[in-house]
């Protein structure tokens, strides 16, 4: 039989609170229940945004509730390394391009197009830089204008063929290669994103059960082409409800009040902080 092995993936942009807790607990939980592993990875791409001390505070505060991982904790901005040999073998395969957009430029595009895609997170981005020749994409990179990296998501549909991924709850789900058009691979800072990281960092650590917010079910539709594309096995996933207040609103970080921390300095046990959840409607 596989090992079970898990991971609670937090970013470090704020302290920890209910609704992460929550999720971090049905990660620990499936892999202790299988005797399996349970690994606690690091999501720091978006260097401007995360800092240290909430790292520490997050893994402090997970000791502190007893959801003890296996291991070494994975830190992405440790790893650029492996992303990078990554993004080169998509470049090598003609899938990605650089994009010189800025969120105005963008944002003036989608106005002033006739219709423009959707995507789960709003209008998806329209190309402009795709089609721009070798010689003006030097021209721009020797003028020193900024860029991204973003994936040709037909090109890589075509070249990926049809895939799917097996959520417990709802089954077998069929991969949309396009939901999120030609979605940022490398960010202007750092030479990855959300969704490189995530699946090259879940491949190369063996994860075999992803359990994560269905919010970011969408997300698993661009993970599942990029497994194809790179022949990476796809783990099996589980995209579990959102905890939300009484009003049905979901946590965010911007509740104070309902961080570890705050609970734990209001004299709070690990027991009490469970209990809490328990009592906390999730949304179906
Ligand atoms: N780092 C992501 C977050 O904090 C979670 C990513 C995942 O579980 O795949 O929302």
């Amino acid at each position: 039989m596989m090992t079970v092995v898990t991971r609670f993936a937090p970013s470090p942009t704020g302290e920890l609170h209910l609704g992460s807790v929550y999720s971090a607990r049905i990660a620990w939980q499936r892999a202790r229940e299988a005797g399996g592993t349970f690994l606690v990875r690091i999501e720091d791409t978006d260097i401007r945004r995360c800092r240290r001390e909430y790292e520490t505070a997050i893994l402090d505060d997970l000791r502190w509730l007893g959801l003890h991982w296996d291991g070494e904790v994975r830190r992405q901005s440790d790893h650029f390394a492996d992303y990078g040999k990554v993004l080169d073998q998509l470049d090598a395969r003609g899938l990605i391009y650089p994009c010189f957009c800025t969120r105005a430029d963008i944002a003036r595009e989608i106005a002033a197009a006739a219709s423009a895609p959707h995507g789960p997170d709003g209008p998806l981005y329209p190309g402009t830089c795709r089609s721009l020749s070798n010689e003006e994409r030097r021209h721009r990179i020797v003028a020193g204008h900024e860029l991204c990296m973003r994936l040709d998501a037909a090109r890589a549909a075509e070249q990926a063929g049809p895939y799917s991924f097996v959520d417990e709850t709802r089954g077998r789900i069929e991969g949309q290669p396009l939901l999120m058009g030609d979605f940022v691979i490398a960010r202007k800072d750092t030479p990855t994103s959300y969704h490189l990281a995530v699946t090259v960092d879940d491949h190369l650590q063996g994860v075999t059960l992803v359990t994560r917010g269905e919010d970011l079910l969408p997300s698993t539709h661009v993970h599942g082409l990029l497994q194809k594309l790179l022949g990476y096995a796809a783990p099996q996933y589980a995209h579990h409800r959102l905890l939300t207040d009484s009003e049905g609103r979901r946590f965010a970080k911007r509740d104070r009040d309902l961080t570890i921390r705050a609970l734990r300095e209001a004299g709070k046990t690990p027991a009490d902080v469970f209990a809490l959840i328990a009592a906390f409607p999730s949304k179906a």
